[in-house]
């Protein structure tokens, strides 16, 4: 076939151009990459070799060779792994296909659309790594060369990074994939031994296999070995850095932040494996797309076998990166076999445990770290509250909450900081029994929701839940300690004797009151579920509760903003009898003339409780028309 001239897809170009022009200042990243994707390709093909011999017969020791040519400033990186067919080689170096790539294109897109500077654009390089397309930081052209294991044909793809790329017919001696580098003369420094040795000790000391130095007249045997060449986590924890493990770990996570936590643990009896495992310090961009793969790489003695073993890992803990090597699964069944293992889930389920309980010593000893830790996964944990009911115990230890304590606790540890459910029911009042909380968007605006201002008022801290999956959980995981969750949002409040701040204040007369809720209930029909006198409001004048076998309000708002019902159901309003408006709307309830008048008024009322919990009035046009008549009575009263 004739040499062929393929474009790049537009967001490859884009992304060529700002590698080749950034003056990035971690250049030697584009080796790690490189070194990393010979490594996955070796890993690869190891595994398929288990039940196709052949694809690695007559050469079965995998490695990555470095070739350095001064004169003809180049530098080569071969490796015997999988390799790529011509249309390998089209798909995978002529578009966005992997995700840390995609991720970079996306924030440059949202960047962009941001005015950004161009400086920002080096910065996210440093973020999310370039895979393939950084070999273009140090090069002006770089040419591949590829056969696929159990292919007789080769292919040579050559580019300059500018918008195309060849494709022609060559030659390869034996399978994998060799990529020539032509150094740009500003960056000869990585033609130097010297450099190389140090780059990848750096960056790729934790590579399973050897990537070597080719001694000068290039024969095989006066290779040099620059890396451990051992696998990380077989190494004793001892003789690891953190360095180490932050570099593997950037490595199997395809990440560039910091890992947050580290577990590295052998376990040995009835199940034999090896785990490495990292909780990142950011959230993962595809943390919350439910297509995603299993993080979790699944290797069976050394050998690496899926990075899709969903049986391993629940969701919940979906945000852990790193690698489980196990002796106790057979290595001839295919991956879907796999999934099935009851192995593997007994591993899976020993693994959540270890976390949970390492997560549980995190937040006993560095109880600000967690919190950092908690606001990040916490949303994604707390899934498992409804999802796993045997962890649900070691789950709800783990939870971490925003709480409102009524002023005369501040001093007791209740506060801005978040709290546990252990601290929370170790400041129950006398007889309190349930542990009160209230859910919405914000845990700010939560606050001062007028509905939890009785609870403050009698002394009891109410739990702020502001994230969606609060909904879930909190009506379906049972008492903690014996005591159960209770809204503060739903059904009556069932707090009993008044607060003593409300001794002072003067109530509505409680025959006129009768009137006035009588009158709210003809008036606003069918807009209202119920009117009656609130425990809840001290200082408010009203507000909007469920009824008690009804939905949520938050959650009723949630499932219609995402269309799954059509309306909020009518919530109940409780008005404030200590109120000055409610006793004066008492009084006026009294004067038959004045029904028209106390019509909008109730209106009014009611659409100022939607507003509270940021709802729109029913009739948008009818309430500024009563509200316009309102404020015009007041100026006139004051003119
Ligand atoms: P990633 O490694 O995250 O998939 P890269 O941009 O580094 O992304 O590489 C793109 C793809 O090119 C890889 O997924 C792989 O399919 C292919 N590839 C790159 N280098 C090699 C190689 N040395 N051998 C075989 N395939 C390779
Ligand atoms: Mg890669």
């Amino acid at each position: 076939m004739a040499e062929q001239t393929l474009a790049f897809q537009a967001e490859v170009t884009k992304l060529l151009h700002i590698v080749a022009n950034s003056l990035y200042s971690r250049k030697e990243v584009f080796l790690r990459e490189l070194i990393s994707n010979a490594s996955d390709a070796c890993d690869r093909l190891r595994y398929e070799a288990i039940t196709s011999p052949a694809l690695a017969a007559g050469d079965s020791e995998f490695r990555v060779v470095l070739r350095p040519d001064e004169k003809a400033r180049t530098l080569t990186i071969w490796d015997n792994g999988i390799g790529m067919t011509r249309q390998d080689l089209i798909d995978n170096l002529g578009t966005i296909a992997r995700s840390g790539s995609a991720a970079f294109a996306e924030q440059l897109a949202a960047r962009k659309s941001d005015g950004a500077e161009k400086t920002d654009d080096v910065s996210l390089i440093g973020q999310f790594g370039v895979g393939f397309y950084s070999a273009f930081i140090v090069s002006d052209k770089v040419e591949v060369i590829s056969r696929r294991a159990g292919q007789a044909d080769a292919w040579r793809w050559t580019s300059d990074g500018q918008g195309t790329f060849t494709i022609v017919e060559a030659e390869r001696n034996g399978r994998g994939t060799t990529i020539v580098l032509h150094v740009r003369k500003d960056q000869e420094e990585f033609l130097q031994p010297g450099t190389l040795r140090r780059v990848v000790k750096a960056h790729s000391d934790h590579i399973g296999l050897p990537v070597t130095l080719a001694a000068k007249d290039g024969e095989a045997k006066d290779e040099e070995v620059l890396n451990a060449a051992s696998a990380l986590w077989t190494r004793p924890r001892k003789e690891v850095t953190e360095e180490q493990y932050r570099e593997f770990y950037q490595h199997v996570a395809h990440a560039f932040d910091d890992p947050w936590m580290t577990i590295h643990a052998k376990a040995e009896g009835r199940l034999e494996y090896t785990t490495l495992l990292f909780v990142p310090t950011m959230r993962p961009a595809d943390l919350f797309h439910s297509e995603r793969k299993a993080p979790v790489r699944l290797y069976v003695r050394r050998v690496f076998v899926t990075d899709d073993a969903k049986a391993l890992l629940p969701s919940y803990l979906r945000f852990l990166r790193g690698v489980v090597d196990t002796e106790d699964i057979a290595l001839n069944v295919s991956r879907e076999m796999l999934q099935h293992d009851p192995v593997l889930a007994r591993i899976g389920s020993a693994l959540v445990t270890r976390v949970l309980s390492e997560l549980e010593k995190k937040a006993e000893k560095e109880p600000e770290e967690y919190a950092k830790f908690w606001a990040t996964f916490g949303p994604v944990v707390k899934e498992g509250l409804y999802e796993d009911s045997t962890k649900r115990d070691q789950l709800l230890k783990l939870a971490r909450f925003h709480s409102v304590a009524p002023e005369a606790r501040k001093g007791e540890g209740a506060g801005d900081k978040l709290v546990s459910l252990a601290e929370y029911v170790g400041r129950l009042k006398d007889k309190q029994d349930s542990i009160y909380f209230i859910t919405g968007d914000d845990a700010a605006a939560l606050k001062s929701s007028p509905q939890i201002e009785g609870f403050l008022a009698r002394g009891y801290e109410v739990l702020l839940l502001s994230d969606p999956v609060d909904e879930f959980w909190v009506t379906a995981v049972g008492p903690y300690e014996g005591k159960k969750f209770v809204s503060a949002s739903q059904g009556a409040a069932d707090l009993g004797a008044a607060p003593p701040s409300a001794e002072k204040k003067e109530a509505a007369d409680s025959g006129e009151l009768a009137v006035l809720i009588a009158l709210l209930k003809q008036n606003l029909g069918e807009a209202v579920q119920d009117v009656r006198a609130s425990e809840r409001l001290t200082d408010s004048a009203v507000c909007l509760v469920a009824g008690a076998n009804d939905l949520p309000r938050h959650l009723a708002r949630m499932l219609r903003a995402q269309g799954q019902i059509q309306a909020t159901p009518a919530g109940v309003l409780e008005i404030n009898p200590s109120h000055a408006l409610i006793r004066g709307l008492a009084k006026l309830s009294m004067n038959a003339g004045a029904r028209g008048r106390l019509d909008d008024l109730g209106r009014l009322l009611l659409d100022q409780a939607r507003i509270r919990e940021g709802e729109l009035p029913n009739d948008i046009a009818a309430f500024a028309r009563r509200m316009a008549e309102v404020m015009t009575e007041a100026v006139s009263a004051k003119a």
